[in-house]
């Protein structure tokens, strides 16, 4: 059945792809987004569909909507991006939370929240069950985003309790893909970028850090069936394969038959030193995993990337 989504920050990676997923399936979008690190080109090729609807606006102020379901997706997720502005990071995540559990309470949608596997901070439990409460500092230069993400955690479980408000929290793991931007910061995104242009590729330390990268279309997948199952969360949603950074550089390089080579700069501040999902939730209530190997998802991002920086 059709049904009226709310998407807020629409116009970024993932929730361009989302809005690609809704529309697809029949769905009318209001893809909201303040521009922050999102970009129309996005979602230019959804402009003109008739089902679809773009609104500018901040999710630090309220907004009144009639929709079914709210995907609340807003927020800088680079950590390059999330520290520009630190303490709006800290606003987007908890007043907006506030804001859109509000608008989901008065018309009785169904709300979902991306959090993030930034919730476990620097992990001591490897791989990270959703049982585990986290390793995180309050006071650094990553605690805009872990703590306002925690805290937006808290709201969500908060509204359901006290308001009966239909909530949903995925805790999301590094997720990848063409549309991320090539500027973004993030490890990725910076590699292939790098690499394509020649450039040094930067790995932070001594490259033995480690995370496991999902790529978007599995992302988007898993978070369809959150939003549309009956578990509320918080569900991991990534993938379980684990790569040093080091193996991602060397991976790139192969992939993009590069001649850059790698250079080594300071590991940033409370940088996680390993990040690995634990999934057996999503397996057993949305019978879901990854389908897609870091090659494959390299390979296509590679590709998207290729094109991106031919036309600049
Ligand atoms: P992104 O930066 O590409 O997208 C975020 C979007 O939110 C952008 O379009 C931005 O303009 C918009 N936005 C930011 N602040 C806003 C505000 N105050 N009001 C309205 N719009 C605002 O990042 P992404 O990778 O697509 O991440 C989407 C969501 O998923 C974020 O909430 C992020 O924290 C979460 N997440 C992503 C990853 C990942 O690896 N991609 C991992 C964990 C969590
Ligand atoms: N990283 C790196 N070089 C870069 C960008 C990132 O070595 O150019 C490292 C970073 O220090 C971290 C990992 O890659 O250990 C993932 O960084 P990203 O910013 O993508 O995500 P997060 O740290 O939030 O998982």
């Amino acid at each position: 059945m059709s049904q009226r989504i709310l998407i807020t920050g629409g116009a970024g990676f993932l929730g361009s792809h989302l809005c690609d997923r809704m529309i697809d399936a029949g769905n009318e979008v209001i893809c909201l987004d303040n521009y922050f690190t999102g970009r129309r080109q996005n979602i230019t090729h959804l402009l003109d569909h008739p089902n679809f609807e773009l609104l500018r606006h901040d999710i630090i102020d309220p907004i009144k909507l009639e929709v079914d379901q709210i995907y609340n997706l807003a927020c800088p997720a680079s950590p390059i991006h999330y520290q520009h502005n630190a303490i709006k990071t800290m606003k987007t995540s908890v007043m907006g939370a506030i804001n859109m559990l509000g608008l989901a309470r008065r018309i009785k949608a169904r709300i979902l929240q991306a959090s993030t596997s930034e919730v476990y901070g620097d992990p001591l439990m490897h791989p990270q069950k959703e049982g585990y409460w986290g390793h995180v500092n309050p006071i650094g230069i990553r605690s805009c985003y872990d703590e306002g993400k925690r805290c937006a955690e808290t709201l969500f479980m908060d509204y359901k309790r006290q308001n009966g408000v239909d909530v949903r929290i995925m805790r999301i793991f590094n997720t990848y893909g063409p549309r991320m931007n090539a500027d973004d910061g993030r490890v990725v995104s910076n590699f292939i970028v790098q690499a394509l242009r020649g450039e040094e590729i930067t790995i932070y330390g001594d490259g033995s850090q480690t995370r496991s990268f999902c790529y978007c279309d599995d992302n988007i997948e898993g978070m369809i069936r959150l939003m549309d199952g009956d578990h509320p969360g918080p569900i991991n949603i990534g993938n379980p394969n684990e790569f040093t950074i080091l193996e991602l550089a060397e991976q790139v390089i192969e992939l993009t038959g590069s001649s850059s080579k790698i250079s080594h700069l300071p590991i940033p501040q409370d940088d996680p030193k390993q990040r690995q999902p634990d999934i057996s939730l999503a397996k057993a209530e949305l019978d879901w995993r990854p389908k897609t190997e870091l090659r494959e998802g390299l390979t296509s991002t590679i590709s998207y990337f290729e094109k991106e920086l031919s036309e600049k």
